[in-house]
């Protein structure tokens, strides 16, 4: 598997190297200026093109995907033939993909950890930016379920970014302190997928990297849908986005993709320490931000995931369980209590202690009947709630992860 791994790598590194000369040549005019389509992968853009040609898209869009997927990792797009790798299109598709390369993004770098379980994948986007995807390795029968291994074997969730760096600004968070750069298109958040599935076979995806996801909604909502159609196929229950509260998007969120499952990072029982941490939840007051997750919840009838990150002093004492507990207890909610974890940031926060964590968790379970779980460590905690993530170029290594809580399993 390692030996895979690292030829893969070398793979992605000898496709960075043609890409930049390519890229080097045919600078002074871009490619959305040529043709105005950045990836193949951004769907709207693409059905548009298509059907100006007179090509149905909805037959051949998912089979150009489908060869995409399953060749080019194989090539770069200097020895890229679209007649030969795609076959079987109407010629005015090809006039349409001659002028753009399969991936609009670029592997540039792969870190596994030594268990093999946590793999981070720095991707090139077409501008020279660069966001995180990091896949994440879970093997089920090291869970229970109903006091007895869980049959299965390797499941593996990709989170992924919405954004190049994030406008919320919360300050315990790596990508708030880079600023926002820009929104990703749908292609590209499509194209982390695509990147991750040279790796594993993927099961479930979170928008739990860099950026917020409602702020860049229609991108989002259009990601989704290609992945849960074809040729990707997954599910859309296996699918979460996770948001700090975006009202007016969480409104909308049940009509556009129902059956997806929500994440709120709430992190504060109160406004005030909520504001204190996470400066855009003045513009989304709590109490306007419960209402609107009770009605979400009413519509889809699906359990609700918070992420409560747990910081020293500031949101983690016995009075902040049992409001928390009272904010949440008439909801259908698992809450998912994080240990703040500061490396790679310099940090005003400090951690809780695993004593007060564990007390906070028994007020919840015990009191107020919540389901809550406490997020293990994966090496540099790389799978943070709602993008945590920072564009960085850890240690080749990612340390040994413990056994933890699949995102599958918490909305059972
Ligand atoms: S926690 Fe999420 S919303 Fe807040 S700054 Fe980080 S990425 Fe943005």
């Amino acid at each position: 598997m390692l030996k895979a791994l690292r030829a893969q790598k070398g793979e992605g590194k000898r496709r960075r190297s043609k890409a930049a000369e390519t890229g080097e040549r045919k600078r002074g005019k871009s490619r959305e200026q040529r043709m105005g389509i950045r990836s193949v992968f951004d769907a709207g853009e693409m059905r548009r093109e298509l059907e100006k040609r007179g090509v149905d898209p909805h037959k051949f869009l998912p089979l150009i995907w489908k060869h995409v997927i399953l060749k080019w990792n194989h090539h770069s797009s200097s020895d890229w033939d679209w007649e030969k790798h795609v076959p079987s299109l109407p010629s005015p598709a090809y006039s349409l993909l001659r002028s753009t390369s399969p991936l609009s993004s670029s592997l540039h770098s792969v870190f596994h950890s030594n268990d093999n379980l946590t793999t981070k994948l720095l991707i090139k986007l077409h501008n020279g930016d660069f966001v995180e995807a990091v896949i994440m390795r879970y093997d089920t029968r090291l869970g229970k379920y109903a006091g007895k291994p869980r049959p299965g074997g390797v499941r593996a969730t990709l989170c992924i970014s919405s954004q190049v760096g994030c406008k919320m600004g919360c300050k315990f968070c790596a990508t708030g302190t880079m600023g926002f750069k820009s929104s990703l298109t749908s292609g590209e958040i499509v194209e982390q997928l695509v990147h991750a599935s040279s790796f594993s076979h993927i099961r479930n995806v979170v928008f739990m990297g860099m950026g917020e996801p409602l702020n860049n909604y229609s991108a989002v909502v259009e990601s989704i849908r290609v992945m849960t159609g074809l040729p990707f196929q997954l599910s859309l229950k296996r699918i979460t986005v996770s948001t700090v509260g975006i009202i007016h998007a969480i409104n909308k969120l049940h009509n556009d993709l129902p059956g997806l499952n929500l994440a709120v990072s709430l992190h504060a029982p109160v406004q005030d320490i909520r504001c204190q941490i996470m400066p855009a939840a003045r513009a989304f007051p709590l109490q306007k931000l419960m209402d609107s997750l009770q009605e979400y919840q009413r519509n889809s009838q699906q359990k609700i995931l918070i992420e409560y990150i747990m910081l020293d002093g500031v949101n983690d004492e016995e009075q902040h369980a049992h409001q928390l507990g009272k904010l949440l207890e008439t909801f259908q909610v698992v809450v998912n209590l994080i240990p703040f974890n500061s490396i790679g940031m310099l940090s005003q926060f400090k951690p809780t202690t695993e004593q007060k964590v564990s007390t906070f968790q028994k007020i919840l379970r015990g009191t107020y009947n919540i389901r809550t779980t406490i997020r293990k460590q994966m090496g540099q905690d790389i799978s943070g709630a709602c993008g945590q993530l920072v564009v960085n170029t850890p240690d080749k290594s990612l340390g040994n992860a413990e056994p933890v809580t699949d995102i599958e399993d918490l909305f059972i």
